[in-house]
């Protein structure tokens, strides 16, 4: 089959040809239907030879839907031709965090080496996706699957993220997203479904503010040195009760924190490296910084009922496996308006 892969450090991904795959007891054969491209994979590239921490080649895509093509050996519950989503941040199903269906949080998969598809063994970027669990899996009943690829991370790293804040997004309340591609643009979209806060938009071009309007942001801010003023001038001085950093830059850290209200959240999605100084009198008092991971199974089931229900809609653009190369490069250069889905 057809695969995309980083082959070589620091060079592109490659469309290259490997052995189909073919499912062990217990496991279940996806044929692939559509596979996300998230910025982390592009972070990924960027990370040095030393300290790498997966092995190479491999098949890149964690997000992933298809349909199930071949069930392993004892595996029920699945028919042949069922149309599901892929939960990615696997764990080992059975410590206290994967038990309440945190296996973004395992406990054992550092230990036991378990790594997502796409992030440490072959991920969505194929012709076909070996699961390792058919509890892995979610129906998508009726979602189309462009538009349901992206809620597999882009929609529910975001939605966890969202979910921790609701507490402090009351009515009167405002939230701020910085960054609003993949991840961003879906953010929005769950703050104006979850809450009645005013939401702030931030992004360095006018055609992403334009989306972030499009999607439902009362304001858009462009993210320079005088965006932290300008957001505190909108909030009456006060600031923001719940920041969401979807770069996670020096800047634009330094922005979500200067813009954080008393009691605020500043939650940090972005691996743009970017830190905040946590300290008496360094932020405005009982400021919350966290960096949160992904998000849990059945948070991934709520993403899905949630599109269902018409609420969230993925901005996508779609390219074949023989143009994901260009795909990344788009995505590298801030060029994908949304998400750009891979359909193998
Ligand atoms: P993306 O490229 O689709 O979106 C990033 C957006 O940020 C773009 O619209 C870009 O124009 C904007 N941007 C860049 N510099 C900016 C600045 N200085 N100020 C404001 N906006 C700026 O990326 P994505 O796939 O949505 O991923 C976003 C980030 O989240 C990445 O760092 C990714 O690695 C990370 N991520 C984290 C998790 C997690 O679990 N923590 C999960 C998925 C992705
Ligand atoms: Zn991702
Ligand atoms: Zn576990």
């Amino acid at each position: 089959m057809k695969a995309l892969q980083y082959r070589t450090i620091g060079a592109p991904p490659e469309v290259v040809t490997v052995p189909d795959p073919e499912p062990g007891p217990g496991q279940v054969l996806l044929k692939v239907t559509a596979a996300g491209v998230c910025h982390s994979d592009i972070a990924v590239m960027g990370w040095p030879a030393e300290g790498f921490p997966y092995e190479l080649p491999l098949t890149l895509g964690h997000e992933g839907v298809g349909t199930v093509a071949a069930l392993g050996a004892g595996v029920t519950g699945l028919s042949e031709g069922d149309a599901v989503a892929v939960y990615g941040p696997w764990g080992c199903g059975t410590c206290a965090k994967c038990a309440e269906g945190k296996e973004n949080y395992c406990l054992r998969a550092g230990e036991l080496g378990i790594h997502p598809p796409g992030l440490g063994r072959p991920g969505s970027m194929a012709e076909y996706l070996l699961v390792d669990d058919p509890r892995h899996l979610v129906p998508l009943d009726g979602l189309d699957p462009v538009a349901a690829v992206p809620l597999t991370d882009a929609g529910l790293t975001p939605y966890h993220a969202i979910k921790r804040s609701l507490p402090k997004l009351v009515p009167g309340s405002t939230a701020v997203v910085i960054g609003t591609g993949g991840l961003g643009h879906v953010a929005i979209q769950l703050l104006r479904a979850l809450t009645s806060a005013r939401v702030v938009a931030l992004d360095v071009t006018e055609d992403k503010l334009r989306l972030a309007r499009e999607v439902g942001a009362h304001e858009t801010v462009l993210s320079d040195a005088k965006a932290a003023d300008a957001v505190r001038e909108l909030t009456g001085g006060l600031g923001a009760e719940a920041v969401f950093d979807f770069v996670g830059v020096a800047p634009t850290v330094k922005t979500a924190g200067a813009v954080a209200a008393v009691e605020g959240d500043v939650t940090l999605v972005g691996i743009g490296g970017g830190s905040i100084p946590v300290g008496f009198g360094l932020l405005p008092f009982e400021v919350s910084v966290n960096a949160p991971y992904w998000g849990s199974r059945s948070e991934l089931i709520e993403v899905l009922n949630l599109a269902r229900s018409g609420a969230v809609s993925v901005h996508t653009e779609t390219y074949s496996l023989d143009d994901a190369p260009l795909a990344y490069e788009r995505l590298h250069e801030g060029k994908v308006n949304g998400r750009a889905v891979i359909l193998p």
